[in-house]
């Protein structure tokens, strides 16, 4: 294992690509070139493309949304379910068209579907435009692979998954100025028979606590108002390090910075939610009252085949001990329709739970098919129709027990913090410490501060007064 000096002094090495990019690039294409990163799947991606686009900006790139004028373009991709997969094959079809119009354009593929050798050697023989193919461990080594692909390198394929401290220092560009994603750790050691991701993006690496709570504290002192921390299973973090700092504790640490702000956090697996966690939830001000917690299915035999480590029991017993402790607590969760096996009773438990707890929101997902996980092996005699009409099923009952949460939440008063202009012009769009949003007349002034509104009405989104 490597020490700390040596990370840093690995991102150090590329520090020195970076300068060497930014005579390069001028040099190469005579003007200052433009860059595109294209970000599919979850927020762990969306936080790993904010730091692509800060290597790219530091190495002297201009950040443009537009592929059809830019000299180098980058696709984040996922692997979770089939679509995404999909729909990346059918973005990167589009760079030959590309390519055609800007013969020095660089294209490049990196996030979970690049690091399966399978879509590396498919990439190989079928996109023979994509100059670089990067796993989820070496993205940071970006400007040298630039580096060497413009100065004559043969096409890069770069997947090593060690396992190794993570590398810090990364320059990052956030996309937002109120809201920032914060990674308190990577991977996941859980291997859930359905999930692609322990397998893509390695064993479960937590930052160091000191330098969570050094970016942390430089992003309120750069305004941000609403930071998410971000991990597979942010409630594992710290776990086997000597520091002894778990997650609740990394909480109160960054609950203690001062400044008004924001703390929310993404995703907890129930098995580690501990009471420990819910308590600090309930003493800490700044911690969002927002607990996304997927079950995944209410059916114990099902949680079982999907290797959960908590039956429907377990589940149920925490979210009692949530809704005591943290009484204005909004619940999310996310649930796998038709996993193999799965028949109509299991899923009428699912209902039976989703009936139960009256969740705010759901994240639902008919099961997917991942290559090389052991659920692809089960069989799964249940048709892709059938699973579609549970599916519907499922929405079904979910927009009933929405109905009820709009009637609970129009006429209170919340404090918001005014995130962004809405399309009508002079509105706003403000999010509570809990997961509603609601739009309200308000000067753009009130950007990134906090306010206290009144919900009027629901009409596909809430609509509020500014009190
Ligand atoms: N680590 C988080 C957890 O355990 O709750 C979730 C991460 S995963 C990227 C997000 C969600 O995708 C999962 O909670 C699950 O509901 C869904 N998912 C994962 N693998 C899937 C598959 N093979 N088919 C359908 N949905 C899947
Ligand atoms: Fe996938 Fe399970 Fe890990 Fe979540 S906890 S990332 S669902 S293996």
């Amino acid at each position: 294992m490597q020490n700390i000096a040596d990370v840093n002094s690995q991102y150090l090495e590329q520090f020195k690509y970076i300068t060497a990019l930014r005579d390069k690039l001028l040099s190469y294409y005579g003007y200052t070139p433009k860059a595109t990163v294209v970000t599919f799947g979850c927020q762990q991606n969306v936080s790993d493309s904010e730091k692509l686009k800060g290597m790219l900006v530091s190495a002297g790139y201009i950040l443009t949304d537009d592929e059809t004028e830019t000299d180098f373009i980058i696709f984040n991709t996922c692997a979770v379910r089939g679509h995404a997969e999909d729909r990346v094959y059918g973005n990167i079809g589009k760079v030959k068209a590309l390519k055609k119009a800007n013969p020095k354009l660089i294209a490049a593929v990196c996030g979970c579907m690049a690091q399966q050798e399978i879509v590396a050697e498919k990439i190989k023989k079928s996109y023979p435009y994509i100059d670089l193919v990067m796993g989820t461990q070496v993205f940071h080594r970006l400007p040298e692979f630039i580096y060497k692909r413009i100065n004559g390198s043969k096409r890069i394929f770069e997947r090593t998954l060690q396992n190794e401290p993570i590398v810090e220092d990364i320059p990052i560009s956030r996309d937002g100025k109120y809201k920032g994603w914060l990674p308190i750790m990577y991977g996941c050691n859980n291997f859930c028979t359905y999930c692609i991701v322990p397998y893509v993006r390695g064993r479960e690496r937590s930052r160091d606590p000191y330098k969570i709570l050094e970016e942390a504290k430089a992003m309120v002192k750069a305004g941000y108002k609403d930071i998410t921390l971000l991990g597979q299973n942010v409630n594992s973090y710290g776990k086997g390090e000597a520091h002894g700092i778990n997650f609740a504790k990394l909480l109160r640490m960054i609950n203690d910075i001062e400044g008004d702000f924001v703390i929310r956090f993404m995703t907890s697996h129930p098995k580690d939610c501990t009471i420990e966690l819910l308590d600090t939830i309930k003493d800490c001000k700044k911690i969002s009252r927002h607990l996304h917690l997927p079950f995944q299915s209410g059916s114990s035999r099902i949680l079982k085949l999907m290797n959960r480590y908590y039956d429907r029991e377990g589940y149920l017993s925490l979210i009692k001990a949530a809704k005591e402790r943290i009484p204005d607590v909004s619940l999310t969760s996310d649930i796998i329709v038709g996993f193999p096996g799965e028949t109509y009773e299991d899923f009428a438990e699912t209902l039976s739970l989703v009936k139960e707890v009256q969740f705010s929101s759901l994240f639902t997902f008919i099961y997917s098919p991942r290559n090389g996980t052991p659920a692809e092996k089960l069989p799964d005699p249940v048709s892709r129709e059938e699973k579609g009409k549970w599916f519907d099923e499922l929405l079904l009952l979910q927009e009933e027990i929405a109905e009820n949460n709009i009637k609970n939440t129009v006429g209170k008063e919340f404090r918001v913090l005014c995130e962004a202009k809405a399309d009508t012009e002079g509105y706003l769009i403000g999010r509570t410490n809990g997961t509603v949003s609601v739009i309200f007349k308000a000067d753009d002034s009130l950007l990134g501060q906090f306010t206290d509104v009144r919900i009027d009405s629901y009409n596909g989104s809430y609509m509020g007064t500014k009190i």
